[in-house]
């Protein structure tokens, strides 16, 4: 079974980013600039915006968190974002999720200007997104597809199915899989039989937030499995939404978690940084 490793895929891309980067600046006088919203004190959301945060660095970004307290107004978090979208030098916006519970995320998704939304969440993105048309690409479904390429699986022709429909992972995955000319099928929470669906497929992305949910018995032998979920247990470790021993043996690849999808999306995140400043160099 061929493990299908982030590493050497994030490493690739980063190379790649940072040769952009160093055009950009080099042409523009400046590094592209990325920032980071973080609103309340989850600890999760802290550990991920510094993760974010430092990546940035390494890559030679600019880059703020901009903090507000649990109790801060959505109006008052809607003008600093504002602020940025007008702001000629900050070229990446991101806000941390969850937010709390007073924010209308419907409204939120919309808060960031199309051309700085590094999240790809906004309305026009997805939008660009389901008629395969240029935009800023989602995160984590665009570093399955980056994983997919570096190891030389191609979607094409193939039975590919998405257990999850979220609008961050499953629905764009299934259509960044389907632009890549797969037969694509989806599973969700009111699918009757998973196992009767996942098994049509040859390559099966489980994104569904269920540890341990796809085990052998859900999984075509030799079929490429990508496992996006990640759930942290009681002792410390991670896993994700596949059972890794059982479908080692069935699947002919398998992402590991953690070191598969995970680290794959905040390198597509700085990528989409490097994009967004470029794009919005080029003028309209
Ligand atoms: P979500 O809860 O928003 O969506 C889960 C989806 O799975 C839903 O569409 C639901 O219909 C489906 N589902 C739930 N139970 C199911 C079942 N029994 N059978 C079939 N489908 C089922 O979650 P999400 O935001 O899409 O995230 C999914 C997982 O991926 C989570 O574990 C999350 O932590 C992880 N995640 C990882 C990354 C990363 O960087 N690797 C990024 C985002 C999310």
């Amino acid at each position: 079974m061929l493990l299908l490793s982030a590493k050497p895929v994030a490493e690739s891309l980063g190379k790649r980013t940072r040769a952009r980067l160093e055009a950009f600046r080099a042409r523009m006088g400046r590094a592209p600039k990325l920032v980071v919203l973080l609103v309340g004190d989850d600890p999760a959301s802290a550990i991920y915006t510094n993760s974010k945060g430092k990546r940035a660095i390494e890559l030679g970004l600019l880059h703020e968190t901009m903090k507000f307290p649990v109790n801060a107004s959505p109006s008052e978090v809607r003008s600093a974002i504002q602020r940025l979208n007008d702001a000629s030098d900050v070229d990446g916006i991101l806000i941390q999720r969850p937010l709390p519970p007073n924010f209308p995320e419907d409204e939120v998704i919309r808060w960031v200007h199309p051309l700085k939304d590094v999240d790809a969440f906004h309305p026009e993105n997805v939008g660009l997104l389901a008629l395969n048309r240029p935009c800023l690409q989602p995160c984590t479904p665009t570093g399955v597809m980056e994983i997919l390429r570096h190891y030389g699986i191609s979607p094409a022709g193939k039975v590919a199915c998405v257990v999850g429909r979220s609008s961050i992972v499953g629905k764009p995955m299934a259509m960044l899989l389907l632009h890549s000319d797969a037969t694509v099928l989806q599973a969700h929470s009111r699918t009757p039989d998973l196992g009767a669906i996942t098994r049509q497929a040859d390559l099966l992305v489980v994104a569904a937030g269920k540890r341990g949910l796809v085990n052998a018995s859900h999984v075509r032998p030799g079929a490429v499995v990508v496992d996006v979920g990640i759930h942290r247990i009681a002792d410390g470790k991670v896993v994700g939404d596949v059972d890794f021993e059982a479908v080692s043996r069935v699947a002919s690849a398998l992402t590991p978690v953690p070191g598969g999808v995970g680290p794959m999306t905040i390198a597509v995140l700085l990528e989409n940084t490097v994009q967004a400043a470029e794009r919005r160099a080029q003028g309209p």
